[in-house]
């Protein structure tokens, strides 16, 4: 009924616009009928005239409600021959229909890949066991509600979280689908998050603590113990400094993970950058009686990026090699062209000869906080955040690193730099 009424007022209001449209044509028509009504002769042919005008007018515009009105037609039409099925394969998640037994209908590609077999006929109660997942389904297909959503835990083949919504079709269809959004990435990223907030708080409150005990002991037993005093001092002062190192390594993660892009167009020249490296840290190398040689190729040693971050990892990596590798008596730094013909690279290799690095601890050893031996690296004032911030920077000029590593003879840590 209300279909009809909307059709009557549709050509009504067509017939309308198409007289406005042709508004220009009418009136010069109706100044020709007045013409030919003037003059007597031409009176006879004044009526037919007209009306031979008033068709013209209708029909030679072109009107833009017909093609409106086409245009709706057509996407009509498209969108009744447009299946569920098709439908259900343009979405990525992974998408279940289901009748009201709670049978599955339809399922699309991506649910196939999630959960393996999905096909017509088979219980979603039987798919999904968990309790809150039956409770789910019941609840939309009682009519209890017409859409519910919560977090539902997919063990195996690898643990995965997903915020699953359940709805009704609606239309009559008698038909329900559950969407199922992956969380799992999110999820890693808040614990991650958690964690190194975690680390960071233990990492400050050791020396915190340990500074809090000693303004006791000042201000009680060793009140009046001049020698005693002097020493604690310096270990308050030692662990003031190490706080400090802990604050500007969180604060360069940070400043890095704000400025997520490279400035376009700079150039660094390495060979210039590592001799500056290698000068800030001599003081390091002369008290750890080290000696850095040098290995540069011949020729330009420019990559793209930014001299001051690419300082920060060769630093770092130098500063380690100092320290873990004091007792090999060198360090050695080189610089020579890598890569293949398609994609050309500059290779650093900063390389000691220490004691090295258990091939366990090798692909964990970028992570934050993570020190091969806590004791070492606290008395080398180290923080667990320096090759973290190496990755970091590496990451954002397009850049790797390898380590390589004999127990007993060493570590070498080699990044490779597009050149181009
Ligand atoms: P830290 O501040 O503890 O030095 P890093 O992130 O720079 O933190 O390094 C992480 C850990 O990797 C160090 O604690 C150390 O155990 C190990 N490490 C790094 N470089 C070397 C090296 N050249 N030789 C041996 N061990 C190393």
């Amino acid at each position: 009924m209300s279909d009809v009424t909307g059709e009557d007022r549709r050509s009504t209001t067509s017939l309308t616009v198409r007289l406005w449209e042709a508004r220009w044509y009418l009136l010069a028509g109706l100044a020709a009928v007045l013409v030919a009504y003037g003059f007597g002769p031409g009176r006879a042919w004044a009526l037919p005239l007209a009306v031979l005008l008033l068709f013209a007018a209708l029909f030679s515009a072109k009107p833009r409600a017909r093609i409106a009105e086409k245009a709706m037609e057509v996407e009509t039409a498209g969108l009744q021959r447009l299946s569920g099925e098709y439908l259900a394969a343009a979405v990525a998640d992974p998408l279940i229909i289901f009748d009201r037994n709670t049978a599955v209908v339809h399922a699309n590609a991506a649910a196939f890949v999630a959960f393996g077999g999905m096909s017509p006929g088979l219980s979603l109660p039987l798919k999904f066991r968990a309790p809150e997942m039956q409770a789910l389904l019941d609840s939309v297909v009682s009519g209890k509600v017409a859409s519910d959503e919560l977090d539902y835990l997919e063990k195996l083949p690898v643990e995965r979280v997903y915020r699953v919504s359940a709805s009704s079709v609606g239309h009559g269809t008698d038909l329900f689908v559950l969407v199922f959004k992956d969380q799992s990435e999110a999820r890693r990223i808040d614990r991650m998050r958690a964690d190194f907030i975690a680390n960071a708080s233990h990492e400050l409150r050791t020396p915190l603590a340990s500074i809090s005990g000693f303004i006791e002991t000042l201000r009680g037993p060793a009140r009046n113990d001049p020698a005693a005093r002097e020493q604690f001092l310096q270990i308050m002062q030692n662990q003031t400094s190490r706080m400090a190192r802990l604050i500007d390594d969180l604060l360069s993660l940070s400043r890095l993970e704000m400025k997520p892009y490279l400035k376009p167009g700079a150039r660094v020249d390495l060979r210039q950058t590592l001799e500056s490296v290698i000068d800030s840290l001599s003081p390091l190398a002369r008290d750890s009686n080290l000696v850095v040689e040098r290995d540069f190729a011949e020729g330009q040693l420019a990559v793209p990026g930014d001299r001051d971050e690419l300082f920060q990892v060769f630093e770092n990596l130098l500063e380690n090699a100092c320290k873990y590798g004091q007792s090999g008596g060198r360090v050695a730094v080189s610089v020579a062209p890598g890569g293949t013909a398609s994609e050309p690279t500059v290779d650093v290799t900063i390389r000691d000869f220490g004691p090295g690095i258990a091939e366990e601890h090798i692909p964990r050893i970028t992570e934050r906080f993570y020190r091969v031996d806590v004791e070492t690296s606290r008395a080398q004032k180290g923080t667990g955040l320096g090759l973290s911030i190496v990755k970091h920077i590496l990451t954002r000029h397009h850049a790797r690193m390898s380590i390589r590593s004999e127990l007993g003879k060493g570590a070498a840590f080699t990044v490779h730099l597009p050149a181009n």
